[in-house]
This record gives C-alpha cells, sequence and structure tokens, in this order.
C-alpha cells in the first residue's frame, strides 16, 4: 500500500546520528524509516577502506578508533566553515560531500523500506546555523542526488511534531535541543495556523559527543592511570563509555569492565562522578539558557514559556531536566521521541511545502493542522566600514538577529576619499545584538562592488540596504546619487561545485555506495 502522503522526506542530518522520515498519508503525521542495521539512526560517519568501498553508519562509528585515519565522524560541526573534512589516500573529501555519503546511505535504505525513488527533501540544521553552513547543507543534499525543498531549523521540526501529536495551539514553546553535536534553542508561539518563530539561540560545539570524551578523560585518569591501551582497547573504551553515560540517565550507578595491555580492568561507576565531571558542560548549556530567561523577561507579549519540547538524545540526561526544574520551575516538559522528533517534524513540513504548491491535493489529504512557518533572523547581518578618520574597521549591523522576518533596513555610509571609483559594500553576518561588530566574530558571506560616476568628493554618501526576507534570503543594495550607480543583488554563499563536477560528484556517490 502506498503510505506516503509526501514525496518529500525529511532528513535530521546530525552531527551523530542521522534520521530519515517521510509523511505518513494514512497515520497523517511523520514516521521514520529503519535502516540496514533494523534502527532507526543511521550513525553520521563515513569509512574509507579504498576510494570505492566505503563503509557508512554504525559499523563506520565503531570502527572509528581502529581505523582513525580513514574514519570520518563529526564533520556537521565543519560544514560551511571548513573545506577539508578527511584525506584518505591523498584525496580530500569535504563535510558536504561526507555528508552526502550520509544522506545517500540513509535515501537507499529508506527506497528498500518504502519501494518508492526518493527524490526531493527538506533537510534540518540547527536554528543557530549561519548562511554558509545553511548552504553547504543545501549542497550536501544536492551531491546526494537530492532536489532540496528546504533547509528547516531542527528545533522547529521539533514543534511541528509535537504539534501533530498534541495541540500547542495557543502556547509558547521552548525547544531544547541537545544531539551529539550541538545545542539548539528557540522559543516560538504557536498559533492556530502559524508557527512563530521568537528567540533563536544555541551552542554549536557542544553535544553528547563531549559528555563522552570528559567522561572517559575522567576514566582514564580515576580508573586506567599507568596503563597502556592498544588500539582496539580504546575501541572499546569508547563505546562502552558511551553505553555507560545512556545506563546512568536510568540508574545511579553502573559497571563496566575494559582492556588494557596489563589486562582487563572493572570499572564501577555513579551518576554523581558523571555528573561531577561534566559540570562544565551543564554550566555551557545554563549560559544559553540564561539569555532565554533574560530575552523573555524582556519581552512584553512573550513573558512565560507554556511548554518546554525536548530533541536529541542528549536531553535524556538527568542534569538536563534538572537544570530545566531550575530554571523553568513547574513547566511542563514534553519529551516525547527525542531521536526521531526532527526528522519526523521535517516530514510534517515537508508535507506542507507539497500541499502550498498543488492546493487540489491539499484537500484531498486534508492535514488542516499544518501550521506556516513564521521566522525570525538566526543571525545580524550588516555591511563593514572604517570609523570615520581612522583606521578601524568595524561591521555595521543593519539586520538584527531575532528580529520578524521580512525585515529591510538602510544605513549611508561615505566615501572615504576624493575620486573614489569604487565602493566595495562586504556583507557579514555575526552574532552580536549590537550596532558595530567586530570583523573577526564576523564571517563574510558576501559583496558588491559599486561602480562611481564621476570625480566626487569625499564624503559623498553611499546608500545601503539590507532585506531578509521570510525564507531567510539576504538582499543588498548599494546606490550613489550623483552618479546615479546602483548596484544589487541577493547574496549567495560560493557554490561548492560546477553544475557539471557535481553531476560527476553525484555518480562518484552513488557508486561508492553500490559497492559496499
Ligand atoms: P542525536 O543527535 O539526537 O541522535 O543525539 C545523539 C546523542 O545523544 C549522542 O551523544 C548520544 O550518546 C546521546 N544519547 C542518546 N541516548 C542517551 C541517553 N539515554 N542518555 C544520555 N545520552 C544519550
Amino acid at each position: 500500500m502506498r503510505r506516503l502522503g509526501s514525496k518529500i522526506v525529511g532528513i535530521d542530518l546530525g552531527t551523530t546520528n542521522t534520521a530519515l522520515a517521510y509523511f505518513d498519508g494514512i497515520l497523517k503525521k511523520g514516521v521514520c524509516c529503519t535502516n540496514s542495521d533494523g534502527s532507526l539512526l543511521t550513525a553520521s560517519a563515513v569509512t574509507f577502506f579504498s576510494e570505492e568501498n566505503v563503509l557508512v553508519g554504525n559499523g563506520a562509528r565503531d570502527s572509528a578508533v581502529a581505523y582513525p585515519d580513514i574514519t570520518a565522524t563529526l564533520f556537521k560541526r565543519k560544514m560551511g566553515i571548513e573545506t577539508d573534512g578527511i584525506t584518505v589516500n591523498g584525496i580530500t573529501y569535504s563535510p558536504q560531500q561526507l555528508s552526502a555519503i550520509v544522506l545517500k546511505s540513509v535515501m537507499n535504505d529508506a527506497e528498500e523500506e518504502l519501494g518508492e525513488k526518493i527524490t526531493d527533501a527538506v533537510i534540518t540544521v540547527p536554528a543557530y546555523f549561519g548562511t554558509n553552513r545553511r548552504r553547504a547543507t543545501m549542497e550536501a543534499g544536492m551531491l546526494a542526488g537530492l532536489n532540496v525543498r528546504g533547509i528547516l531549523d531542527e528545533p522547529v521540526a521539533a514543534i511541528y511534531n509535537a504539534d501533530s501529536i498534541g495541540k500547542l495551539e495557543g502556547k509558547n514553546c521552548l525547544v531544547v535541543d541537545l544531539g551529539g553535536g550541538t545545542l539548539d534553542i528557540v522559543v516560538a508561539h504557536v498559533t492556530g495556523d502559524s508557527i512563530n518563530e521568537v528567540f533563536i539561540d544555541g551552542d554549536l560545539n557542544l553535544g553528547g559527543s563531549d559528555w563522552d570524551a570528559a567522561f572517559r578523560e575522567y576514566i582514564r585518569k580515576e580508573y586506567l592511570a599507568g596503563k597502556q591501551l592498544g588500539v582496539e582497547d580504546e575501541q572499546e573504551l569508547l563505546i562502552k563509555t558511551e553505553m555507560a553515560k545512556k545506563r546512568l540517565s536510568d540508574k545511579t550507578e553502573t559497571k563496566f569492565s575494559v582492556s588494557t595491555c596489563e589486562g582487563r580492568v572493572d570499572i564501577s561507576l555513579t551518576r554523581k562522578e558523571f555528573e561531577a565531571c561534566t559540570c562544565g558542560l551543564l554550566e555551557r548549556v545554563r549560559i544559553v539558557l540564561d539569555r532565554v530567561r533574560r530575552m523573555m523577561s524582556e519581552k512584553t507579549d512573550e513573558r512565560e514559556i507554556d511548554l518546554i519540547v525536548l530533541a536529541g538524545g542528549a536531553t535524556r540526561m538527568p542534569q538536563i531536566r534538572g537544570l530545566l526544574d531550575e530554571l523553568f520551575p513547574g513547566k511542563n516538559v514534553s519529551a516525547k521521541d527525542v531521536d526521531c522528533a526532527v526528522a519526523k517534524g521535517a516530514a510534517a513540513y515537508a508535507r506542507l511545502l507539497e500541499a502550498e504548491e498543488q492546493p487540489g491535493v491539499v484537500k484531498m489529504f486534508d492535514n488542516p493542522e499544518a501550521k506556516k512557518l513564521k521566522r525570525i533572523a538566526g543571525r545580524s547581518y550588516g555591511i563593514s566600514a572604517y570609523i570615520a578618520g581612522t583606521e578601524e574597521e568595524k561591521v555595521w549591523n543593519m539586520i538584527y538577529k531575532n528580529t520578524c522576518l521580512p525585515d529591510r533596513n538602510e544605513h549611508v555610509f561615505q566615501t572615504r576619499y576624493a575620486n573614489q571609483k569604487t565602493a566595495r559594500l562586504e556583507i557579514y553576518e555575526n552574532n552580536e545584538d549590537a550596532y558595530r561588530a567586530e570583523l573577526e566574530d564576523s564571517a563574510l558571506i558576501g559583496e558588491l562592488v559599486l561602480e562611481i560616476n564621476g570625480d566626487l568628493p569625499v564624503g559623498t554618501p553611499i546608500y545601503t540596504t539590507l532585506t531578509l526576507d521570510e525564507n531567510g534570503m539576504l538582499h543588498a543594495k548599494g546606490y550613489e546619487k550623483t552618479g546615479q550607480t546602483e548596484i544589487e543583488t541577493y547574496i549567495q554563499t560560493e557554490a561548492l561545485l560546477e553544475e557539471g563536477d557535481l553531476i560527476a560528484e553525484q555518480e562518484q556517490i552513488a557508486t561508492m555506495l553500490q559497492v559496499v
């Protein structure tokens, strides 16, 4: 029976795990596909035994210690920031390519389960991802051969999922999404027909894998001091530490043993020890949540959080629940399906996208609950310029993070020299609320070069406008009145590949997976 209620699937491309869900036309909600291991989650890990022999998923994650030089993990942290993910046998794979290999693998498994070809997807990203990282995620999808129909914020996807399970109408929801690699926070107000983002925050370098690393270091120091660990011992330690961490979410004590060159060592651990050695990480969560509380107290219309929605496997840790109880006492917490909530929510959103494109089909499948998304800016955007009479260059923010989209603002700059023939408008994004941001805290995302007609004096006004539309696309415009010159464009981060290369890459990625 054809259960697909939408041909667009939802994919949660996570730092540690990836999940793919489709919208079930009968159940009227997102459903996750199982992979070839029978699991709903596929580890975002790739081992290159050779150029054509690639292992993807949980097997690759477990090979990370035995084959560290040929195994790539946690590459989402480099997406859109670094061009190199891993170099194996002289071939460098970008984070986009590595992500595409994982995407292709989950697509293959889903096609097997559903008996249908997967062509289109909504891919989720941390709400906190800037423009370059979103673009890189889109390219990963394209490399996997997908039509990427949308890039959706992970916490917002979790709200779509929660809303498809129980009614959230009229509620202010705080989503706390702590996955393997990122902490992502969104506050949103849900109405009868829309999900309105209010606040976005997070920490892109904080996730369950950091708790694993801190716990491993503690175990090494307290239980394995003076012992040598071979490669296989290290691998055992890695896997067993994560398992112990998970057990300590349910129990207050756990035991395991690991092999060392000096023989097996019995290790007995308590939740207290785990929480003590990871308290610095919890503090980082507290810093972000404190910012949320501050923002809520400053807003006049959205003062109260009505519901906390949890997503991401690492929110199972009791210390996270404890912190939320401390900071938001007495609030209802929804912690259903934290592993798959994002992928399922992305599938529900994908269904909405398709319905919008085919209004006739909406009626047939009708899903009147599907809500429109009203976004806010996840970052601030501005143009760099020198402070008058100095050599000091700053970013002059024009669109501020957390303002409702669309947003449009103007700023007048001045030429620095007499007879200046060009004005370079460099556009940056950053995380600052302030009018001026430091260049080193900002990322360059594009530039416009305005040609100037005539010999104009120093201090000639250059009128600039930045517009961020409701889809988060940034439009920039520069204008000089006297010589009547104007330049404008949508800011696109640079594409990874030319179209011809893209097709070659797509074919290569498809072949790699056929021979595994
Ligand atoms: P996700 O990206 O949502 O798949 O989250 C993966 C992270 O959640 C990994 O770091 C896991 O170790 C962690 N995780 C999953 N289950 C648990 C659990 N029961 N207790 C603590 N952490 C968990």
